[in-house]
């Protein structure tokens, strides 16, 4: 007797129990030993026979088969996941058939379902999809005509596709030509049930870039659809290529994310980054003009051009910084932009050095020599995304990333990286140092959460404050600042009164976890400089929604004739705080408007 068996996902103890006792049973087991957890090989009896047929032929399975039946031994056929998709099973059971040898079936969980419980997430979500589609890219088996991916999206039912890690670049093209639009939530499971197990929710628009960005290039379920933002992940989120699930829960857990009646519309990831290229030479034109077309292709936003030339040989597109580098670059740190140098290392180096402060709020700075091979993030790889840009920038040249921060050649766990993706306040640099430190040696941080207090001394506490032993505290930040103001504000204004507003109530541009206005307001330059410096991310609400908040606000008929609402800041900042009360009620001055809020959700920490 053959008993073809579904192994699971990966982690040994999601065999079905008959599935376990089978092979408790067996005398032969022939194993799918690539992708099936040799783990499950341990519930073996002692002397069984085991083969791995990674390394064998069909004929040579069917071999063993033939002879472990005739001497009358039960055999376990052990697949991966489920045998019945992608197990190539038929085959096998035709050719028993054929010579009459019986087999019985016991099923398994099967990658996608272990995707999507990895997830926490639902396929079939009553008003948005209530069909799985299971397919696959076509590789060396070819996929039949009808049932293109394109078809297949043109569903938009829920998604979930095996066997096409290696090919997302082109199953996004298709999904989107199958009418998916780019900003489709989308998710990246590698490994799912392993302890290796990598998550990420994307975009169906930056599977390829999600990818690439975290060294995936097999074993991974992809999922798309709706169904995944609407079993609980905000979109804003989504965005962001390098949101992890698993930091996603801690955060939950302290209250940081939006409450989901509110929310935003738009968040950090969205915030345009303020991106600029200086180039020194023609060949410096010459790798800028190919890094922008290729980002032109793609529909990723490529810097703005400027060169510093002795001649004045202008090229079309460029803007001229002759002679004033120096203000140029102290612009970019005073507006916290990302700063591409095209040329030696050291000219950046020189240029930047006066104003190199402070690692957690310095700009990104980046170096690309002159053929476009190298692209080196020199400053702010970390806190500032310059790791993150380069990488992007090297895909677009197909150059060469040159990453050299610690935490990411050692893959190791990055304390900076973690805060400023969750928000938090870091609460003293040494703390950051020694954790750091630790994750590179290659040892286990721990964490934990004020509501959940640790027996042990941890690395990382997450809470207001604490009394227990820790390395390094990181806290919610608290406050929202809503904001409103007269069109083509200046930023130095819109600064200077934000600051001033958060000064007197003694709050820190650090603590404000969001600024918050109207939609018709989300796209005023000074506000977006305003957000960019400071890396707060700017979120903003509908008119309709605005007037959904609660509390006691000032209220002006001009305000409400000419944006649908009675007043922007305070309800915004409200609607931001997740429905927090306001500290600091409208103030106003010289057309900007302000108001503070206490973020509701966080409160329950101090
Ligand atoms: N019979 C298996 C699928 C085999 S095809 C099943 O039912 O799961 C192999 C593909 O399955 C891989 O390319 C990958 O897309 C997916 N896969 C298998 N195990 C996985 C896991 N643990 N996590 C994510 N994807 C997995």
């Amino acid at each position: 007797m053959i008993n073809f068996v579904g192994a699971g996902p990966g982690a040994a103890d999601l065999i079905s129990v008959r599935g376990k006792a089978l092979i408790e049973k067996a005398d032969v087991i022939i194993y799918a030993g690539s992708l099936v957890n040799p783990g499950l090989l341990e519930f073996a009896k002692e002397g069984a026979q085991i083969f791995n047929s990674a390394k064998m032929t069909l004929e040579e399975v069917l071999d063993v088969m033939k002879a472990a039946d005739l001497a009358g031994r039960e055999v376990v056929r052990l697949h991966t996941g489920d045998q019945s998709i992608y197990g190539a099973v038929r085959e096998q059971m035709d050719a028993l058939d054929a010579l009459g040898i019986e087999y019985d079936s016991c099923p398994g969980i099967t990658a996608a379902c272990a995707a999507a419980s990895s997830l926490d997430l639902e396929f079939t979500l009553p008003g948005i999809s209530q069909t799985l589609i299971i397919t696959r890219m076509e590789g060396r088996t070819s996929v039949p005509e009808k049932e293109n991916i394109e078809a297949l999206a043109a569903h938009h039912a829920s998604m979930a596709v095996y066997l096409s890690t290696g090919m997302l670049e082109r199953l996004s093209e298709r999904l989107v030509a199958g009418g998916y639009a780019k900003d489709t939530p989308a998710a990246l499971v590698y490994k799912a049930s392993w302890p290796e197990e990598e998550k990420y929710i994307c975009t169906v628009g930056s599977l390829a870039e999600t990818a690439r960005a975290h060294h995936i290039t097999k074993t991974a379920m992809v999922l798309v659809g709706d169904f995944i933002e609407g079993s609980g992940y905000s979109r804003s989120k989504l965005y962001d290529p390098s949101f992890e699930t698993g930091f996603r829960k801690a955060a939950a857990k302290t209250g940081t994310e939006p409450l989901p009646d509110h929310s935003p519309k738009e968040e950090r990831s969205e915030a345009p980054q303020l991106y600029r290229a200086v180039c020194f030479s023609h060949q410096g034109v010459r790798v800028l003009q190919r890094l922008i077309k290729a980002a032109g292709d793609k529909g990723i936003a490529a810097p703005e051009a400027f060169y510093s030339f002795n001649t004045d040989a202008a090229p079309d597109g460029f803007v001229s910084v002759s002679g004033r580098l120096k203000e140029w670059v102290e612009e970019g740190f005073r507006l916290n932009a990302s700063m591409v140098f095209v040329g030696a290392a050291g000219i950046a180096v020189r240029s930047i050095a006066p104003f190199v402060k402070d690692k957690l709020s310095d700009s990104a700075v980046i170096v690309i020599d002159d053929n476009g091979r190298n692209v080196i993030p020199l400053l702010s790889g970390h806190a500032g995304g310059a790791n993150k840009t380069a990488v992007i920038i090297a895909d677009l040249l197909d150059a060469q990333p040159v990453i050299t921060t610690s935490s990411d050649i050692n893959d190791a766990f990055s304390a900076d990286v973690f805060a400023v993706e969750n928000r938090f306040k870091i609460g003293g640099r040494s703390g950051l140092k020694k954790v750091s430190a630790k994750a590179i040696e290659g040892k286990a941080i721990s964490l934990s959460i004020k509501d959940y207090p640790p027996k042990e001394p941890v690395d990382i506490i997450v809470a207001d404050e604490t009394d227990r032993e820790y390395s390094l505290l990181l806290s919610p930040k608290k406050y929202t600042l809503g904001m409103g103001m007269k069109k083509d504000t200046p930023f130095e204004k819109i600064e200077e009164f934000a600051l001033k507003v958060l000064g007197d109530a003694g709050i820190a541009a650090d603590d404000i976890y969001a600024v918050c206005t109207i939609d018709i307001k989300e796209n005023e330059p000074g506000l977006k400089a305003f957000s960019q410096k400071y890396r707060i991310p700017l979120i903003s609400f509908e008119a309709a929604l605005l007037n959904k908040a609660s509390g006691d606000f000032a209220s002006s008929d001009f305000v409400k004739k000419t944006t649908g609402t009675d007043n922007v800041c305070e309800r915004a900042a409200v609607l931001g705080a997740g429905g927090g009360e306001l500290l600091v009620h409208k103030t106003a001055r010289g057309g900007i408007t302000a108001a503070v809020a206490i973020r509701k959700s966080v409160s329950f920490l101090s």
